[in-house]
């Protein structure tokens, strides 16, 4: 059943003249990343997502950072996986040109992928909310360990927040370039985001030929040409390798 819904969607990408992949927190549950919406493992069945507000982080940095650290390191030690290697392959074969992902996580980049879109920033650094300078990750993990909670910008002493986009926070610029990239498109592989976290999940809307690889149902899949809902190493590297042997 699976094998003849990758079959389709092969047939559906390699008509298209550009594909580009749409990946959210789904593809890396696998590299030992929680998600936000799956029941139990989900980030949003352990932390209240009003604790990762702009509003809040602004009112109390505190409690972010209390809430934050630890994910954030998981997610600076976690390795890719055979999803993110098999897009990454894509990518270098040149039938997908390019990767959005609403990932903090940066492992589209550890897995290979050069074009990648991050619509919500990144955990790989951190950013002064006074004179906006960057810091890299660690500089902000240190302080915490030290318990400089917030970390401060050694430039201006105002307080430092991950660089990643938070609930009723504008989008980074990157969102900008995204919409641009789906303008070129006709084709979208979507793989593990439940499509619901607006503006990402306008995306889709752009692009007419539509594949969903998702565990469970997306408000997006009456709009999609393919749904295959399965498990992402179930279905990403098999589809990659299929379509692939076909280009051969
Ligand atoms: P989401 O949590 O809303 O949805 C994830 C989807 O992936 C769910 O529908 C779930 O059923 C599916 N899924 C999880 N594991 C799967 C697997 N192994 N196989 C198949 N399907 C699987 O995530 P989202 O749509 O990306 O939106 C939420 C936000 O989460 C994004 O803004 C993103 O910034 C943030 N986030 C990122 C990370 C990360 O960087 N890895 C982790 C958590 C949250």
């Amino acid at each position: 059943m699976i094998q003849e819904q990758i079959e389709q969607a092969i047939e559906v990408l390699s008509n298209c003249e550009y594909v580009v992949v749409l990946t959210g927190a789904g593809i890396s549950t696998e590299s030992g990343i929680p998600d936000f919406r799956s029941p139990v493992s989900g980030l949003w069945a352990k932390v209240s997502p009003d604790d990762f507000t702009i509003e809040k982080f602004m009112s109390d940095p505190h409690i972010l950072y209390q809430l934050g650290v630890d994910i954030f390191r998981v997610i600076t030690e976690a390795r890719p996986n055979a999803a993110h290697e098999a897009i990454g392959n894509l990518e270098s074969r040149g039938l997908v040109k390019s990767v959005i992902t609403q990932n903090i996580d940066g492992l589209h980049q550890k897995a290979g992928s050069k074009n990648v879109y991050e619509i919500h920033g990144s955990v790989r650094r951190g950013i002064c909310t006074g004179c906006h300078q960057e810091q890299p990750m660690e500089k902000l993990l240190n302080d915490v360990v030290k318990g400089i909670i917030p970390p401060l910008c050694p430039r201006c002493t105002a307080p430092l927040k991950p660089d990643v986009t938070l609930f009723g926070e504008g989008m980074p610029p990157a969102f900008q370039d995204a919409l641009d990239e789906v303008r070129r498109a006709d084709g979208m592989l979507a793989v593990g985001s439940s499509l619901v976290i607006s503006p990402a999940n306008m995306l889709p809307g752009y692009v007419d030929n539509l594949v969903i690889v998702n565990r469970e149902s997306t408000p997006l899949d009456r709009k999609a040409k393919v749904v295959i809902n399965g498990g992402i190493l179930d279905v990403v590297p098999l589809l990659a390798r299929i379509w692939l042997e076909k280009k051969a």
